[in-house]
């Protein structure tokens, strides 16, 4: 029996793996249950799961959650704050944790799981993408099993030799596949005026906020390809994107006899979720098959750089290395945080996030202090840029500046 951590159980993927979990009630039980400060969500999935410890954002959450479980005759021991986090994250009763808190806010729990040796989901792109070396170093060091459950690396991690899943002698290229978001044909001169959820509506994916404007952007992406050079140990000249409105093939190994292999499955989380959770083995994820006659016609295509600025930007922190990718990464949580809340427009990300990196000075990566110094660094530069509006008139931002065709 698998016990599990699930940080982020009230998020789309939070929710998605216990769907999964559900499904398997002899094969995983639920150690421990964090959010934010959904408390009423979190209340359900704490009578139905009757997890040991669960976790909120501050006591005064705290104490609302405990008497909606003391009503129901729930015993959950329930507590708050980030050390919380990290202490359910290294309990010795749970061996598997799902990382599923959107941003930086989940990097020291992410962190702190592969220091306690834990079998790590790893939904949580931006811990990784911000902590690089350091966060693999620590895997490696602390044996900790480390299990991709972006849609796309997951793929990637499918597609690459079982003994050792990573970039070798033998790989290529690892393609990531990319649906474009949902302006991928929307003429540019309008993009200024797109709102939060405009955004937000992904054309196959149903997603938490902050990543449905990522993908709509395609920072996600951007953030992707960071994730899979430190997953996969795989060259920036190694990765490619390609769009693949359909969502279908979710990415690709190419290998050096000519081989492309590649992993396909309707749009549903759970599929990865599930090949986390039982990986090697496989089980029944809920997931309708795939019917490709129904699919019909499989389309791909180079991404348009000038219409996607933010991946670009991502190409570049990855190749300058040290902080910039943490540097990008907050950077761009601010800037998708005004432009949900109406601050700036969807065209003034990039831009932001251009100017906090032009501002940042190169630097190594060598320790949590310092990425953590860095990223608070960029949210006050990225703070100062929108609320000075150095990011606003941007209905035609264009490519900014030091942006380049990656690969
Ligand atoms: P959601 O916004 O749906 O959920 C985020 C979860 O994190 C919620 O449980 C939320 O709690 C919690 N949370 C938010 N802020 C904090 C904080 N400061 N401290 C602690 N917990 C916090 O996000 P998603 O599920 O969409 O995404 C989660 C992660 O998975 C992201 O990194 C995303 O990039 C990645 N991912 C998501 C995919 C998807 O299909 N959704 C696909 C691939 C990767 P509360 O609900 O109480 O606010």
């Amino acid at each position: 029996m698998r016990r599990i951590t699930v940080l982020g159980a009230t998020g789309s993927i939070g929710e998605s793996t216990l769907d999964v979990v559900r499904r398997h009630p002899d094969r995983y039980a639920i150690h421990a249950l964090t959010a934010h400060r959904q408390v009423d969500k979190l209340a359900a999935q704490c009578i139905e799961f009757r997890p040991a410890r669960t976790v909120v954002a501050d006591a005064g959450a705290a104490a609302e959650l405990r008497g909606k479980l003391a009503a129901a005759g729930i015993a959950t021991d329930v507590l708050h704050g980030e050390a919380a986090l990290e202490a359910v994250a290294t309990d010795a009763e749970a061996d598997t944790v799902m990382a599923a808190i959107v941003g930086a806010a989940g990097l020291r729990p992410t962190l702190a799981a592969a220091r306690a040796g834990k079998r790590v989901l790893l939904a949580n792109k931006e811990a990784l993408v911000m902590s690089g070396a350091i966060f693999m170093d620590a895997v490696r060091e602390h044996g900790a099993t480390l299990l991709p459950i972006d849609s796309e690396h997951n793929a990637i991690f499918q597609c690459l030799p079982n003994d050792d899943p990573r970039y070798g002698a033998g790989v290529s290229r690892v393609v990531l596949t990319a649906s474009g978001g949902p302006f991928r044909t929307r003429d540019p001169a309008t993009l200024h005026d797109i709102t939060p959820d405009q955004a937000c509506a992904h054309p196959n994916w149903v997603m938490g906020r902050k990543i449905s404007v990522d993908s709509a952007t395609m920072m996600n992406k951007g953030l992707e390809v960071i994730e899979a050079h430190w997953l996969f140990a795989a060259p920036a000249d190694r990765i490619e994107v390609l769009i693949h409105p359909q969502s279908i093939v979710h990415s690709m190994v190419a290998y050096a006899d000519g081989s492309v292999l590649a992993q396909l499955g309707n749009p549903d989380m759970r599929t990865p979720i599930a090949y986390g959770l039982a990986w090697p083995e496989r089980v029944d994820a809920g997931v309708s098959a795939l019917d490709l006659a129904l699919a019909g016609t499989l389309t791909f295509e180079t991404p348009d750089l000038t219409r996607f600025p933010c991946l670009a930007l991502a190409f570049d922190a990855l190749r300058a290395g040290g902080i910039a990718p943490a540097v990008l990464n907050a950077a761009n949580e601010v800037a998708v945080e005004r432009f949900l809340q109406g601050a700036i427009r969807f065209t003034d990300i990039a831009g932001i996030v251009a100017r906090v990196l032009e501002r940042s000075p190169a630097q190594p990566a060598d320790s949590l202090d310092t990425v953590l110094e860095a990223d608070r660094h960029a949210r006050q530069l990225a703070t100062a840029l929108v609320s000075g509006g150095a990011g606003r008139p941007a209905a035609s931002q264009g490519l900014p500046q030091g942006a380049h065709i990656p690969g």
